[in-house]
């Protein structure tokens, strides 16, 4: 299985610079929630600063009075980074919702009043709620929406009155103004949801390899072998040609347990698993299908092919001995194959391969039997 430390390398790499508070016991939401609150603060900080540009190119008394006034929030902002990597991750979503409704009051009252629709962005913070907060702090959420919501039809009914030098605006910067304001609002929104859709695929992909992988060896497991070999069987139908199904099974494996141990024999297997994929082609498969039993997928092949490939594997591994500790020991394979010409006898030639597997058993073992 794959290890904390690994997937913590994971992460980090995926999200360099952005996880801070992430742990590797951490489940795929809580990682996601604790990026997406990070990353909040570098769009809140980008936010405010690219309106303090735009207000100074303007050049307006007013804009530039209440760009001003959101620079303390700016200054606290980076406490949010500190509360995550202090593992608060609770505290961190709540002082990013709570400093971001702040500036925004403070854009209102420093200048702007309602006239540039600067309180849009209360709906936008009752948007994002939902996402920052998990499904189960659900008071948190409704608490926050309810007032984004309330704060943005209050100043929206009520009206502030801004600065009066927002008088002396022109209407068509005005406008622009106003509508930077909703646009700006939905491309944040636009980014957070990007982050969700990022993480959620990861998630997927990191659930999907799970679910195909021998935690062991790494290998392909028998899940993933059947996909394999269903969609071998759809390119047989329509394009005819062979392939070769190999089962091969550990020779008195059992001893390697009894005479050094359980962990020996899980390592003996790793190292097995290792010495034949290291032979195989490029399109061939090796699953782990049991506990020391494989199988083998060797598509666009005949049967003379597949057993120069196979005779291969089984050399490999008795020319690398196992080694535990002090000791090593040859271990051995015996292989059974079938070729299969007909995709609908698919399974029987999978049965019929395994049955020549333990016909190389009989025959004494470390040898290699193609089905009839
Ligand atoms: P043969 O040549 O007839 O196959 O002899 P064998 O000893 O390999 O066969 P047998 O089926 O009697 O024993 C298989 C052994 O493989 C028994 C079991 O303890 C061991 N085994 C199966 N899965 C694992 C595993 O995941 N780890 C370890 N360490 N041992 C395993
Ligand atoms: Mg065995
Ligand atoms: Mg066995």
């Amino acid at each position: 299985m794959r290890s904390f430390s690994q997937r913590t390398a994971q992460i980090t790499a995926r999200w360099r610079g952005l996880s801070f508070g992430v742990r590797a016991e951490d489940t795929a939401t809580q990682v996601r929630k604790t990026v997406q609150v990070n990353a909040g603060v570098w769009i809140m900080i980008g936010t405010v600063l690219i309106f303090n540009g735009l207000f100074a190119l303007i050049g307006n008394e007013a804009l530039i009075l209440s760009g001003l006034w959101q620079w303390p929030v700016l200054l606290v902002a980076p406490l949010v980074w500190w509360l995550n990597a202090q593992r608060y991750t609770r505290a961190a979503r709540w002082a990013l919702i709570l400093l971001a409704m702040v500036d925004c009051l403070l854009a209102v009252a420093g200048g702007q009043g309602t006239a540039s629709m600067v309180h849009v962005y209360f709906l936008l913070f009752a948007v994002l709620t939902p996402i920052l907060f998990a499904v189960e702090e659900w008071p948190a959420t409704l608490i926050l929406v309810t007032t984004n919501l309330a704060i943005f039809l209050g100043l929206e009914l009520l009206q502030w009155p801004p600065h009066p030098a927002m008088a002396l605006l022109d209407p068509f910067t005005k406008k622009l103004l106003i509508q930077s304001m909703v646009v700006s609002s939905v491309l944040v929104l636009i980014m957070m949801s990007l982050l969700t859709e990022i993480a959620a695929a990861d998630n997927e992909n990191r659930l999907i390899r799970l679910a195909d992988t021998d935690p062991l060896t790494g290998l392909p497991n028998r899940r993933q072998f059947r996909q394999a070999l269903e969609a071998e069987m759809s390119r047989m139908t329509r394009e005819g040609g062979s392939l070769v199904l190999g089962v091969f099974d550990l020779d008195h494996f059992k001893r390697v347990n009894d005479e050094w141990g359980h962990d020996a024999g899980d390592q003996a297997l790793v190292h097995i698993a290792k010495v034949v994929q290291h032979q195989l082609r490029a399109y061939d498969l090796v699953a782990r299908t049991g506990g020391e039993e494989f199988v083998l997928l060797l598509p666009q092949t005949d049967l003379a092919e597949a057993q120069a490939v196979v005779e291969r594997i089984r050399h490999a591994v008795m020319s690398a001995p196992f080694s535990y500790g002090e000791q090593s020991r040859v271990i051995t394979v015996s292989v059974g194959l079938a070729l299969v010409t007909d995709a609908a006898l698919m399974d029987q030639r999978l049965r019929q391969a395994d049955e020549a597997m333990y016909q190389a058993k009989h025959e004494g073992r470390n040898r290699v039997c193609c089905a009839p």
